[in-house]
């Protein structure tokens, strides 16, 4: 994956005391390799390459770091940058109602998915949304996105028969007449642009003027979707990118092309079916992914979402004081919560790689509950201070849990690696050390 190239590059220049331009000339290359591989649009990694080769040639080096590390830091910068460097937030008007959210995009790009997941999103922030199902052109679309508006309480308005701009302007009515805030309007889509879907695009946005027009584009799509993209800016315009199925094995090429080559954010990325996949967009955590950086703070967010505060001052705690066997045993409660052992793997340190590794199904969630069983037979003051476990110790655990000691040690051992983890990111983070080795 690009990860893993990338990651191959920096641990290549890792270990040299002094980089020689042809050190920085060679990682160039690799990178610039990799990117293309990845789908990144070829002006957009010939722009960045440059751009990374220039920073790293001239003056500007931290001393704080290796030149290594330096070298990352420079290449997170620039990533960083082309993903758009801000949060880019979805903007509302405050003194209307309901308002309006249009989503476009090529057929099979994830819209209906998408429309149901941020009607979902926006109902945990507490909003009340309506769906409105103007694909008209497929009999079953208005039943999907009926079904998936079903299962997540929300409202779909359906219009049957009627022409998609009339429709879209009845569910804005309905939604006066029911009270609800936003409407979410899910349009046609063909396999490719044609003159009819940009026309009826247009005349939808000119009847309902939305707040946000949000195009929906497949992370898998390559290096097309420069093209279909820049035909919609141009025809229908819209505010911001929703990139679906990042989950998929995409090469991620488009999402870092998409900033560069419109000019508009990436707002929210879908990562699976389910209809809490859909997350804000962060470009620096991104970007950290894209190098293997992992991503503590989406465990954070995940945290969130599982909708446990204290989970998140949990979180928080540990990255600060370390971590004790309580610790790990909520977290254990939770990972279930957070979608599996699978995905927070994925989220740590080199750990798309670290599952990459093990092959897929070498990780399941039943080594959890003997974990459990272990933490459950460790007396309150063990479970806080775990150094104090000895021998005798070790024994009562195995025998009160019905594992082995060998197991209690294991377990031991895992817990001393991943305080160590935490310690080093905490390190880190307060340094400024951007090496993912480092971590
Ligand atoms: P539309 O034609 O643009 O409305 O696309 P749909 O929303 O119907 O999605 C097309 C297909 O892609 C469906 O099978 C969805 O389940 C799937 N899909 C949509 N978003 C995602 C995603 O983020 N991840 C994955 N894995 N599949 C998705
Ligand atoms: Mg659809």
């Amino acid at each position: 994956s690009l990860s893993d190239r990338l990651q191959d590059t920096f641990d290549k220049l890792r270990g040299k005391g002094r980089l020689t331009e042809d050190d920085i000339n060679v990682a160039m290359r690799e990178i610039r390799l990799a990117l293309l591989e990845a789908d990144v649009n070829f002006k957009v990694v010939k722009r960045f390459v440059a751009a990374c080769k220039e920073r790293c040639m001239t003056s500007e080096v931290l001393d704080s770091l290796t030149p290594s590390q330096n070298v990352v830091k420079i290449v997170l910068d620039e990533l960083t940058e082309l993903l758009g460097s801000t949060e880019s937030k979805l903007v509302l008007a405050q003194n209307r109602i309901p308002n309006v959210i249009m989503l476009v995009g090529l057929q099979g790009s994830g819209k209906t998915t998408a429309a149901a997941k941020l009607a979902h999103l926006l109902k945990r922030q507490g909003k009340s949304p309506l769906l409105a199902a103007c694909d008209v052109y497929r009999p079953a679309a208005a039943d999907q996105l009926a079904t998936l508006g079903g299962e997540l309480g929300v409202p779909v308005y359906r219009g049957d028969g009627a022409h998609p701009v009339d429709i879209a302007r009845g569910a804005v009515q309905e939604a006066v007449d029911t009270l609800r805030d936003v409407v979410i309007v899910d349009t046609a889509g063909r396999l490719q642009i044609d003159e009819a879907m940009m026309q009826e695009a247009v005349d939808i946005k000119a009847a309902v003027r939305p707040d946000q027009v949000l195009m929906v584009v497949d992370a898998m799509t390559g290096q097309d979707i420069v093209n279909v993209v820049s035909e919609f800016a141009e025809r229908t315009d819209f505010d911001g990118v929703i990139m679906s199925k990042l989950d998929g094995d995409a090469r991620g090429g488009g999402a870092l092309s998409v900033r560069q080559v419109t000019g508009k954010p990436i707002k929210f990325v879908s990562m699976g079916e389910k209809p809490d996949s859909l997350e804000v967009f962060h470009p620096d955590r991104m970007a950290k992914r894209i190098l293997g950086m992992g991503d503590l703070y989406g465990i954070i967010d995940a945290a969130q979402q599982a909708a446990d505060e204290e989970q998140v001052a949990r979180a928080e705690k540990m990255l600060r004081e370390g971590l004790t066997m309580d610790d790990m045993l909520h977290q254990l409660q939770s990972i279930r919560k957070m979608g599996g052992v699978q995905k927070i793997i994925s989220m740590l340190p080199g750990g798309e790689r670290m599952l990459g590794q093990m092959g897929g199904d070498a990780v399941d969630d039943s080594s959890l509950t003997r974990i459990e069983a272990m933490i459950r037979s460790m007396t309150p003051e063990e479970r806080a201070c775990p150094k104090i476990i000895n021998g005798m110790r070790r024994s009562r655990i195995a025998k009160g849990s019905g594992r082995t000691v060998q197991e209690v040690n294991a377990l031991l051992k895992q817990w001393g690696e991943m305080n160590r983890m935490m310690g080093r990111i905490r390190a880190m983070a307060s340094s400024g050390d951007m090496s993912p080795k480092a971590m």
